[in-house]
């Protein structure tokens, strides 16, 4: 999967299999003009790529030069193409064969037969690398085509998305964007959002980020990231805004094919709210519901107390720190409930009860939703 400014392309075309129709193109063409001298002409800036290749596998002498002809903004077809610019050799009786990267509604083609109307050419001829059988709207023959492909918006090989991509040796896709499911899972410090999460991922099939999770894998690999966290952590305090934020974004980017996420330990603050409700405008989605596990404060010392025993964390290791990690979430993070509340997205649940209990509370929660 590759990213260009702002949209996903999955791989679609080999290189092999351009390669191969190009092949197969130059020996039907080479057979076709017999012993006459073609003028290839490829149409700028798209078939740079294709024409290079194809020259270079042309079994025969020919000539190549290059007209330019704008035809794409963005990922829609135009309507009005712009006029030709680098026609300049006389082309009287010639055999001409055109070029294209690829031909969808046939815009460019119109261009093409009305500049060469007055050529007095000997023959025109069009070849076109991909062909959106689809899309195509006119009635223009096309001599030679190397792939038929169906009506999606493609990049690579000389074709472009807003001026990227063209230099890709294979063509990409565009990945539309897919319905996902965004949960923030919430609750104090030992509400069991991680053990609940562990389910949860698998039911729903979502993909798991606990902010908690990394800044402990940092920690243990000694990253800058961990060292700077570390700090922050061992008190009981949050890790500074931006520093979670860059983190989490970072990690949503690297699961470009997840179905949705289930947040764990962030948002922790308004700024990380917004941050996260700004990244997932950027998927085209959103945060679907926060999903909040209501426990007692005294349950939940009890709990960490509990999981300090064997978790090795320095954070659960007294009742002072556990203490503080309960007043920092009263004091910035339990507002986020009223972020939520006004946009309907928050559920409440009990989270005290076995865990397969909570799970089966959390799991209708979520089928309402
Ligand atoms: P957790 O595993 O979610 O209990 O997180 C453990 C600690 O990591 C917290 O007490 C914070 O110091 C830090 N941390 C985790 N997530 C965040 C966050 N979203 N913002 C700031 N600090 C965080």
């Amino acid at each position: 999967m590759i990213k260009l400014h702002n949209k996903y392309f999955k791989p679609f075309i080999s290189a092999k299999k351009i390669d191969d129709a190009l092949q197969r193109m130059a020996s039907e063409i080479a057979e076709d003009v017999g012993d006459e001298i073609p003028v290839f002409i490829g149409i700028l800036n798209g078939s740079f790529m294709l024409t290079s290749d194809f020259v270079k596998k042309y079994p025969k002498t020919c000539e190549v030069t290059f007209i330019k002809l704008a035809s794409y903004e963005g990922v829609k077809s135009t309507e009005d193409i712009q006029r030709l610019i680098g026609l300049t050799q006389d082309l009287t009786d010639r055999t001409v064969i055109i070029l294209e990267d690829i031909i969808d509604t046939g815009n460019t083609l119109n261009e093409v037969y009305r500049i060469f109307k007055n050529e007095k050419v000997k023959s025109l001829k069009i070849a076109t690398l991909f062909y959106k059988p689809e899309a195509y709207k006119k009635d223009f023959k096309l001599h030679y085509i190397g792939i038929e492909i169906p009506n999606k918006f493609i990049v690579g090989y000389g074709l472009d998305y807003d001026g990227l991509g063209r230099n890709l040796p294979e063509v990409y896709q565009l990945k539309e964007p897919q319905y996902m499911t965004n949960l923030v899972l919430f609750g104090p410090p030992g509400a069991g959002k991680g053990t609940q999460a562990e389910f949860l991922k698998e039911q729903y099939n979502l993909v798991h980020i606990s902010t908690g999770d990394m800044f402990r894998y940092n920690i243990k690999n000694k990253t800058a990231l961990g060292m700077l966290a570390k700090s922050y952590i061992e008190k009981g305090a949050l890790v500074p805004d931006q520093v979670t934020i860059d983190m989490l974004n970072a990690e949503v980017e690297k699961n470009t094919d997840a179905n949705g996420f289930i947040f764990d330990g962030f948002p922790r603050t308004n700024a990380q709210a917004e941050a996260l409700d700004a990244l997932m405008h950027s998927k085209d989605s959103q945060i679907n519901a926060m999903i909040a596990l209501e426990v007692d404060d005294e349950v939940l010392v009890q709990r960490l107390l509990e999981r300090g025993k064997t978790s090795g964390r320095k954070d659960d290791a007294n009742e002072s720190i556990i203490r503080n990690r309960i007043k920092v979430y009263y004091q910035e993070t339990a507002i986020l409930k009223e972020y939520y509340a006004a946009q309907n997205k928050y559920y409440g649940v009990n989270g005290v009860g076995s865990i397969k209990d909570i799970t089966v509370r959390l799991s209708h929660t979520i089928d309402k939703i």
